[in-house]
């Protein structure tokens, strides 16, 4: 008997949140990854802004299999596409878009993909080291990368949260403290060890698990990550998703640098395409300041963090590596930002995006 834990996107609109049940079953050891040896399930899409209550019944098609970090075990995770009892996607499954758009061709130039998820930990309506007073912590400045009580906020959280994405099998890069109180960073995808595939479909999978794993996690401390791209207005940053792209060509010698220049030009001439689908909010954090570029301009740089589409330092040395967009929000769907640069940078004619 093992448990699993079947996880899947809801329609709350414009943020989805991940949901879960779990089911009881056997399920052969050799086979305990594979999705397929997991059954398809239903559940109630009324109650998950994706269905009326007159034609409710949704299906849950597993998808990926990791291992579930907190019953241990034999127990797994299964995430989950949604489709309608016709057989066709649900028109909440962003997945099945980026599918689409990886057969159409977008496959063969060997996608990968990094995410740098930012998130702001709540204790009730302010973010984990803001006084309860309502007055305002000092400046921005010492709490990036920091250490001690008088800067850090919610360590035992991250380090349960990281612990919980390695049991899991997750390709978790690294983590580290924001430049905000009470805010924090995880990338998950390429990290360079062989026999790993940060292929796109793969990561942001994996995004969305580790997500769910966030939620889960503040349950145990009593804390609540949230994704909003601008959770304090004022002079605090707001809260990205940079996404880490290449392609073969652009990680090769041979041809990298100027891979990358022309996938910057495609980019260039598909901002609003870009903007709209990176997340709701936008708006509040792409202003300029703190760190981004304004939502109306378009930029690239080698180093530039106030850049739309940054350059590491690194690759520009290397003559090869990815490209870094700076644009999309904590709280994008990482399906959708993935279908777009894929669009843009690997399907499209490039006389068709410049005409
Ligand atoms: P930053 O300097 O912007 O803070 P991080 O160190 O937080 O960058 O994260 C680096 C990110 O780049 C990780 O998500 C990693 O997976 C990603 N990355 C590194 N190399 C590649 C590559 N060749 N293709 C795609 N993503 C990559
Ligand atoms: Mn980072
Ligand atoms: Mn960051
Ligand atoms: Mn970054």
């Amino acid at each position: 008997m093992r448990q699993a834990e079947f996880l899947w996107l809801d329609g709350a609109l414009p943020d989805q949140q991940v949901r879960s049940k779990s089911r009881v079953l056997v399920v052969d050891e050799s086979a305990s990854f594979d999705p397929a040896a997991y059954p398809e399930w239903g559940y109630d899409g009324s109650s998950t802004y994706q269905a009326s209550g007159h034609d409710s019944d949704l299906v849950l098609r597993p998808v990926r299999v990791v291992r579930d970090p907190f019953r241990g075990g034999d127990d797994r995770l299964v995430l989950c596409e949604v489709f309608t009892p016709d057989g066709t996607p649900h028109a909440t499954n962003t997945r099945a878009r980026l599918r689409e758009v990886l057969d159409a061709g977008g496959a063969k130039q060997e996608p990968w993909v990094g995410f740098e998820q930012e998130y702001t930990l709540f204790a009730g309506e302010r973010p984990l080291g803001f006084p309860v007073d309502g007055t305002e912590p000092r400046p921005q400045g010492p709490f990036y990368c920091g250490v001690g009580a008088d800067r850090i906020f919610g360590r035992d959280f991250v380090e349960a949260h990281t612990r919980a994405c390695i049991d899991a099998g997750l390709m978790i890069y690294g983590i580290n403290a924001e430049v905000m109180p009470g805010q924090w960073e995880f990338q998950i995808g390429y990290r360079g060890i062989a026999g790993e595939s940060p292929d796109v479909l793969n990561v942001a999978d994996q995004l969305v698990i580790a997500r769910w794993l966030l939620r889960r996690v503040g349950e145990e401390f009593g804390v609540e990550p949230r994704l909003d791209p601008k959770p304090v207005k004022g002079d605090w940053n707001g809260a990205g998703n940079h996404t880490n792209f290449s392609t073969a060509a652009m990680r090769s010698r041979a041809t990298g640098l100027g891979a990358i220049r022309d996938a910057i030009e495609r980019l260039a001439a598909r901002h609003d395409a870009h903007i709209a689908g990176y997340g709701h909010g936008l708006a509040d954090r792409l202003t300029g300041l703190h760190e981004t570029c304004s939502i109306h301009e378009f930029r690239s740089g080698v180093a530039d963090r106030g850049a739309s589409i940054r350059i590491p330092r690194s690759v520009e040395i290397e003559g090869a590596g990815y490209l870094e967009d700076r644009r999309p929000g904590a709280n994008c769907d990482p399906y959708t930002v993935c279908a777009l640069l894929l669009e843009t940078v690997c399907l499209t004619d490039r006389k068709a995006v410049s005409a």
